[in-house]
């Protein structure tokens, strides 16, 4: 059986876990490792057993709580070259080192470890030994940080594991197959997801100023779909966001209002997906009854008792498990 949980959806935090034969993945970690686990909890979902991280964006409603879950499962991370980029720079914007010295940093520090780990098995010593004859610092701590490369305990964009993934390559997590698709955003690289688990298709669609083509051929057979359903239009232009943002929010590499999902819905969409998950609903520009009603009408004549089941994610609370 495959499940598929939404735990938060919206501007101040996104996360998913998919679950699927042996495998589980959160898609997006936008909320803190705590809340995380708290609803994972909630929804009757172990956060112990997750084995991946899979990243869409390096916008910061999808990444919060990235790297704390990800240390304390020590569990890989997915994301394309320029997301992890993007995601380090906003991290650490100071950061004087290019990415591929970063990488070379990361490559020495894992060679060293392992290179510790082999001489101490080879004396019988335990693994961490008492520090007795630790030496005292030479200098002041803020001095010795400047001169050292970041240990893993200090570096924040440190992760046990950095797997990358390019937009229009399928690969698998277990027995979960991703085939990622780039969406028009203003991100480095975002993508949307198909995701299939035991013959099922899951599509992730949030965050996109528009459904081009491409996303429109990705979005077909679904068993599920998470669709953006932003903002009302009206809602955001009279609303409170400074005109800048209002800008950014309607642009082309923004957000899906709820009358873009709709328009989708009604002459795009192939009418196959089980459920409809409308998703990444603004609190100051929507109101789920708006989201709904405008969705309800749009899949007029595609509803049916089998098919096309509408479900809201929500930002406070874990949407229940749908189970596929
Ligand atoms: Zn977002
Ligand atoms: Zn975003």
């Amino acid at each position: 059986m495959v499940r598929f949980t939404v735990l938060a959806s919206g501007s101040k935090g996104n996360s998913t876990v998919v679950s699927g034969g042996r495998t589980r993945i959160l898609v997006d970690a936008g909320l803190s490792c705590r809340e995380l686990f708290r609803r994972m909890r909630l929804a009757g979902e172990d956060p112990e057993t997750l084995d991946a991280i899979v990243i869409t964006h390096e916008h910061q409603d999808h990444v919060n709580g990235l790297a704390v879950t990800a240390r304390k499962l020590g569990i890989p991370v997915y994301f394309t070259e320029a997301t992890h980029r993007a995601w380090m720079r906003w991290l650490t914007p100071r950061r004087q080192m290019t990415y591929a010295q970063w990488l070379e940093q990361c490559r020495k520090q894992a060679a060293e470890r392992q290179a510790e780990a082999d001489a101490a098995a080879e004396e019988g010593e335990p693994d961490e030994p008492e520090a007795v004859e630790a030496a005292p610092p030479i200098a002041p701590a803020s001095e010795t940080a400047r001169e050292q490369p970041p240990s893993r305990k200090e570096d924040p964009t440190w992760l046990p594991a950095v797997e990358c993934f390019e937009a229009g390559r399928t690969f698998e997590i277990g027995d979960i197959v991703l085939s990622p698709f780039t969406i028009p955003h203003d991100a480095a690289d975002p993508v949307g997801f198909v995701l299939t688990a035991e013959g099922v298709k899951m599509g992730f669609a949030t965050d996109l100023g528009y459904i081009p083509p491409n996303v429109k051929a990705q979005l077909r057979g679904l068993a599920l779909l998470l669709l953006e359903s932003n903002h009302d239009l009206e809602m955001l232009r009279d609303g409170p966001y400074p005109w800048a943002v209002k800008q950014r929010v309607l642009s082309r590499v923004g957000h899906l209002s709820n009358e873009a999902a709709a328009e989708f819905l009604e002459n795009g969409y192939d009418g196959q997906a089980t459920y409809i998950i409308l998703a990444h609903l603004s609190e100051s520009n929507n109101l789920p009854e708006l989201a709904r009603m405008t969705a309800e009408r749009a899949l007029n004549g595609k509803a049916s008792l089998l098919a096309n089941r509408l479900l809201l994610a929500g930002q406070h609370e874990p949407l229940s498990s749908v189970c596929l």
